[in-house]
């Protein structure tokens, strides 16, 4: 069991730009969530943030007894990746957090890097070893992977170690991932879906398949009453995903978890997922050339929907929902022309 939806904490993807913390904005945006009724927040090493995290967490857990029911998922650097490295890292994420267990951490890619950027080879499956290292100390209740694919997660299996209780991937409706999802839901893994918004909002994106003016989804929203962002976000709750919105402005914040009373129905359902494109947000190809990178390397492609070159995103690994009702195959060179022809 873990709550249906997480705050997300990275200020890398700010409504003003990329911002870096100094000091308070998430500790406040962390107060607000906890008094809106949020009982999970999702943070990492990497954001610079678990003490603005931790603050807040322990005044609430401190003043109203809920040390059992709010959550912190800290998630591991990629610098941290040899086995031996792990325990240490969590430690050192504990301190910020002022907690002495937590009840997720994830690893936070499969590749790893030195602190000077260098790449380090170690396997993600030794990296995965160390995490169960952490679990055996009861350091963290379970743990879980982040930007994982199929095939990683098939060897976790295949090598018959702890089978991850969250895979944490960009999970939103230009990128919905059918066969991932599908994946979890055999082997029984629960999906946090990070970036919920995905570019719709990021006016610097012009590559964006789908922008939040959407008529089809400014329609449905009013159906509502409810706002585009809240429909994106009930949208991935009703299809098991647990979103991740992120915000530090209040209104925001107390809007996204304003999401349990009212249900899409199945016709929505479809219109939604329509809108997939494969269309990765945060394809962190600056690591593209990495043994461990986990996405598809495909810097460009178009769809009957969108003419704009993609530069700056990928293809997922797997086929989207409209390339499986397509029947066109990306992995395929030669099917590549067709894709981007694809008609829907
Ligand atoms: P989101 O999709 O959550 O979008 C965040 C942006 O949306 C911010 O600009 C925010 O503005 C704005 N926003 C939030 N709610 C609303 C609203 N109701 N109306 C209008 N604008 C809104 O993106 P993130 O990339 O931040 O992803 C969410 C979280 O997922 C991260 O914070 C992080 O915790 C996690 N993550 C994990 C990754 C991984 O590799 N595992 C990678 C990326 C993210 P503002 O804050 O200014 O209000």
């Amino acid at each position: 069991m873990m709550p249906a939806v997480a705050l997300g904490t990275w200020l890398g993807n700010s409504s003003t730009g990329r911002i870096a913390p100094v000091g308070y904005e998430t500790e406040q945006a962390v107060l607000w969530a906890l008094e809106a009724g949020y009982r999970h927040v999702d943070t990492a090493w990497s954001y610079h943030v678990e003490d603005q995290v931790g603050r807040p967490v322990k005044t609430v857990v401190d003043a109203y007894n809920l040390l059992h029911e709010i959550t912190t998922t800290p998630k591991l650097w990629n610098d941290a990746h040899a086995r031996s490295a792990v325990v240490p890292a969590l430690r050192a994420s504990l301190a910020q957090l002022q907690l002495s267990y937590v009840d997720l951490y994830l690893m936070h890619w499969p590749l790893g890097q030195f602190e000077n950027g260098s790449y380090d080879s170690t396997h993600y499956l030794e990296t995965w070893r160390g995490m169960m290292d952490a679990q055996a100390l009861n350091l963290t209740r379970s743990i879980g992977v982040s930007n994982f694919n199929k095939v990683m997660l098939e060897s976790i299996r295949a090598h018959q170690l702890t089978k991850p209780a969250v895979l944490q991937i960009e999970w939103n409706i230009n990128l919905q991932q059918p066969g991932l999802l599908a994946y979890c839901r055999q082997h029984n893994i629960s999906v946090m879906g990070y970036t919920p918004f995905g570019a719709l909002m990021d006016k610097r994106r012009a590559d964006s398949p789908t922008r939040i003016d959407d008529p089809q989804l400014t329609k449905m929203a009013a159906k509502y009453g409810k706002n585009v962002q809240q429909i994106l976000l009930r949208y991935a709750v009703e299809m098991g995903v647990i979103p991740i919105p992120k915000s530090i402005t209040s209104t925001r914040i107390f809007e996204n978890i304003e999401i349990f009373d009212f249900q899409l129905d199945e016709s929505e359902k479809w219109t939604l997922r329509n809108f997939d494109r494969g269309y990765r947000t945060i394809p962190q190809l600056k690591w593209s050339d990495h043994p461990f990178y986990p996405f598809e390397k495909m810097p460009e492609y178009t769809t009957t929907t969108t003419t704009a070159a993609a530069s700056t995103s990928t293809v997922n690994t797997e086929k989207s929902t409209q390339q499986v009702i397509s029947e066109v195959d990306v992995n395929d060179k030669s099917a590549r022309m067709n894709f981007r022809d694809i008609k829907i």
